[in-house]
């Protein structure tokens, strides 16, 4: 069975038609829950099972709270949440605290739950079906993972907000049939300063960064800035000469 990932949101902002960071997996998982969860139809909210997190930036979780809010009721199985333990300590102190929203894990009761947090470690195979989710090193400003997400024919990595580091290109060199790696590029050159500030990638970082990669799968840049995307993608088409490479899309659909 081939599996889909639909790209629901891929921009590193909002503005006009520009969504955070959310793809929709096989209908019933989301990687991450950022601006572009909120385009989906109600049907489509409560199909949703699994929710798998890079890390806790509001970019990449701003959805989550309002799709838990969405289905709770309408669902009877609840919505698992899969982060790492750091993550979730996030999420539970800051976001599901009952003060900036309630905490789903005791809603409609503790016996019953909305939400379940379950907490996964770099390395850890999650089979769903005949897919896999797999939590990949990334380096970022806060906890964070890159994913592997792997059917029986091929697999995509999604890098997540990072640096990159050898961790990540160590495992991602040994990724047999990889059909795509999505790699953020948040920042053009004239912001390196702020980008490496900020544990994301400009042009010339990730042009640094792919020359640890021995593999020639497609590379789709995500997390582009709005204000600076057309800048941004044109920098990394001129440094970048050996991959395959070029803008991932809001609403496209990987097949892999
Ligand atoms: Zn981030
Ligand atoms: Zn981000």
């Amino acid at each position: 069975m081939t599996c889909q990932l639909r790209v629901l949101g891929c921009s590193g902002g909002i503005g006009g038609d520009n969504r955070t960071t959310a793809f929709l997996l096989n209908q019933n998982i989301l990687i991450d829950a950022g601006t572009g969860v909120a385009d989906l139809q109600l049907h489509e909210l409560r199909a949703i099972d699994h929710v798998f997190l890079t890390h806790a930036h509001l970019d990449h979780i701003a959805c989550l709270p309002l799709l838990l809010d969405a289905v709770v009721g309408a669902r009877t199985a609840p919505v698992y949440v899969h982060a790492t333990e750091q993550t979730i300590q996030l999420l539970r102190s800051h976001i599901f605290n009952w003060l900036i929203w309630p905490d789903f894990t005791v809603i409609p009761s503790a016996e019953r739950p909305s939400l379940i947090f379950v907490p996964h470690e770099l390395g850890q195979v999650e089979q769903m079906g005949e897919l896999s989710v797999t939590p990949l090193p990334a380096i970022h400003t806060v906890p964070a993972v890159s994913f592997l997400l792997s059917s029986k024919a091929s697999s995509v990595v999604f890098s997540g907000d990072t640096i990159g580091g050898t961790d990540f290109w160590q495992v991602v060199n040994q990724v047999a049939s990889l059909k795509a790696l999505i790699i953020e590029t948040a920042f053009a050159d004239k912001e390196h300063a702020i980008a490496d500030a900020a544990k994301h990638l400009c042009p010339s970082t990730l042009a640094k960064e792919l020359k640890e990669w021995q593999g020639t799968a497609e590379v789709l840049i995500t997390h582009l800035k709005p204000g600076e995307s057309e800048v941004t993608i044109r920098e990394v088409l001129e440094l970048d000469h050996i991959h395959p490479i070029r803008r991932l899309l809001q609403g496209e659909i990987i097949e892999f």
